[in-house]
């Protein structure tokens, strides 16, 4: 269902006429950064997982790409957040926070002033149903992920994501269902907008933070692991690492915790949801239906 209303630098503005202007900079160079979180339903209302922790991410992405003079405080993000899904009515919804930048079009992010927009939706699982259970087919893209020193790999800034969509539709094109990409130097790094988590003889592992986006999602499931008793290491992954693993799962605020059948045509494990990868999926959908153990520490209610 399509929301009424978009919050836009402190007020609720009807979808229509939530707009920004053509020659934003923005939109021609991608200098914005973004946030995807979700909003639960749970037995004591609406609940959003992780909500601060994506907001300092918001921040941060500011930070990293330069961007001076931003006048909210996460505080005030936070309540706005609960001010969209109320406004809308939502129980369960997908939540995009957008700072962008408002004035002349050019390549000086100081000559323009930074706004920030606040939209929600409702949004199903986004690799498919059905791929929760029977997993999805990877390609190894052949567009690497961003060097580390082009482009700032630990902010959601806008114009990242052109790599990930080079990845992406190259991988739909190819009958692929998602792209895992491999850092300048060949190892493992992430997919289009997911983490990636390797088992192995019991032993869970993912690549390091230092050229990923270091994802909220893959922390929480981190954590799940280690409270169910799990060894999980941070290592470089190669390529053929992947192909003999037990169980591959990817994980991230859209796609949630989501099995890898296949990768490059070659079967992994059991060629659907493996016994670990179950586990640790359990325990996210419990924990942010609000019945686990972290669900009081993760989620922050809607209507308190
Ligand atoms: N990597 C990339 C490139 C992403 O865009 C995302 C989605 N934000 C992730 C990983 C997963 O991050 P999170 O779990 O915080 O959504």
């Amino acid at each position: 269902m399509k929301a009424d209303y978009i919050w836009l630098n402190g007020e609720m503005v009807p979808f229509e006429q939530a707009t920004i202007p053509f020659l934003s900079p923005t939109i021609h160079y991608g200098l914005g950064a973004f946030e995807g979180i979700r909003c639960y339903e749970t037995s004591a209302g609406a609940a959003v997982f992780r909500l601060s922790e994506h907001l300092q991410r918001l921040l941060d992405s500011a930070l990293i790409f330069g961007i001076r003079n931003f006048r909210y405080t996460l505080e005030e993000l936070r309540e706005a957040t609960f001010e969209t899904i109320r406004a809308n009515g939502f129980s369960s919804c997908y939540i995009r926070p957008l700072i962008y930048l408002d004035g002349p079009l050019g390549l000086n992010l100081d000559s323009s002033e930074p706004k920030v927009g606040i939209a929600t939706w409702e949004w199903g699982t986004y690799l498919g149903e059905e791929a929760l259970e029977n997993g999805v087919h990877m390609m190894i893209s052949s567009f690497t992920r961003h060097h580390i020193n082009a482009s700032m790999t630990k902010a959601k800034i806008c114009g990242n994501y052109a790599n990930s969509v080079l990845a992406k539709t190259l991988a739909l094109r190819s009958g692929y269902d998602e792209a895992i990409m491999l850092d300048s130097l060949g190892y493992v790094s992430e997919c289009s907008g997911e983490n990636l988590f390797v088992v192995r003889a019991a032993e869970i592992c993912t690549p390091p933070r230092a050229t990923i986006l270091e994802g909220i999602t893959r922390d929480s499931v981190t954590t799940l692991a280690r409270d169910s008793g799990y060894v999980v290491t941070e290592d470089l992954i190669s390529r053929d690492q992947l192909y003999i693993a037990d169980e591959l799962f990817v994980c991230g605020t859209a796609a949630e915790v989501t099995p890898i059948r296949a990768i490059d045509h070659r079967t992994i494990g059991i060629g659907q949801r493996g016994p670990v990868t179950q586990v640790l999926q359990q325990a996210f959908f419990k924990t942010v239906n609000g019945e686990g153990e972290r669900s009081a520490e993760w989620l922050e209610y809607v209507y308190e």
